[in-house]
């Protein structure tokens, strides 16, 4: 009997699409569903592809790849960590897969880390199949609320050094982040030197996002800089934050000492990328203008 030379590759036909308006984007061809649920907020799946190794996707849309996760979660945490001269009290809103939590605990300043994630289950989830990126919520200067993120901003008067938005979902469970209120809560809980940060997805396929990111924030940060990084697992590459201040001083400093006693940590933050990433091209100068 003749045997069939079944290739793995073509074994599948399961494709994950992140998708531009519909009309283009980037495909990604999944081995196998590895986890699939709902939790009372959003769906919950994880699949392994051949490409990205294990994708994590919550509502329907890709939040985390095992090939370039680090990315989005060394930039949206580090470029701040070095700006504040001792951040010490930290608090992630969102990022209830732990991978910004894991790069804050790389800081010796740092003494403690307050996540507020809305669903629990997305922390089991990635406790269950993605361990080494969930190390963090083992730390003991780590506390995770499972709450609204606005909610527990409003009830709580504590004052942090840096709060980091991890909760860009805007189709996601609970609006409550998306409002220009939030801003305001956000600056109340911050230091008078305190630094917060705004993932506000790309500039150019969603630019009216970080365009009102900037309107909603202005009235509480006199300073505030977009900056960049490529992510491949973004359709169309480029992840965009928003850092802001109310001390300009801040935002222009960099702790090169504290940076290198812990450059070897990284896999894609350097002292270059961390001014770089504030350069941006004139047509994304042009579309923070109009
Ligand atoms: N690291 C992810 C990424 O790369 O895109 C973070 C974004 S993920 C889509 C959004 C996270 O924020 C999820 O864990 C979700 O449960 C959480 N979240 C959404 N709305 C929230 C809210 N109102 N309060 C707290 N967490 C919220």
């Amino acid at each position: 009997m003749n045997t069939i030379n079944f290739h793995p590759e073509s074994g599948s036909s399961i494709w994950l699409q992140n998708l531009i308006h519909g009309m283009s984007g980037l495909t990604i061809k999944a081995k196998h569903s590895v986890f699939c649920d709902s939790s009372p907020f959003q769906k919950i799946e994880v699949f392994d592809t051949y490409s990205f190794g294990l994708v994590l996707c919550l509502g329907g849309s890709i939040v985390l790849t095992e090939a370039d996760g680090c990315i989005y979660h060394e930039m949206i945490s580090h470029p701040a960590l070095f700006m504040h001269k001792n951040p010490q009290n930290v608090c992630i809103i969102g990022g209830g897969d732990g991978g910004c939590l894991k790069e804050v605990l790389i800081h010796e300043t740092v003494k403690t880390v307050t996540i507020v994630d809305i669903d629990e289950m997305v922390t089991e989830t990635v406790k269950r199949f993605f361990p080494a990126l969930a190390e963090g919520f083992n730390d003991e200067r780590t506390r995770v609320i499972f709450e609204d993120g606005y909610d527990y901003l409003e009830k709580n008067d504590q004052k942090f050094d840096l709060i980091l938005v991890d909760s860009y979902d805007p189709n996601g469970p609970v609006q409550s982040l998306e409002t220009d209120d939030f801003h305001r809560i956000v600056s109340l809980r911050l230091e008078e030197d305190g630094i917060a940060v705004f993932q506000t997805d790309s500039p150019t396929v969603n630019s009216n996002f970080i365009r009102k990111t900037i309107r909603g924030v202005s009235p509480y940060f006199e300073y505030y800089k977009p900056y960049l990084c490529s992510m491949y697992s973004f359709p169309e590459g480029i992840c965009s934050f928003l850092a802001c201040t109310r001390k300009e001083s801040v935002l222009n400093n960099f702790e090169k000492g504290r940076y290198e006693k812990s450059a070897n940590r990284f896999h894609y933050y350097n002292e270059e990328i961390h001014s770089g990433a504030f350069l941006l091209p004139q047509h994304i100068r042009n579309l923070l203008k109009s």
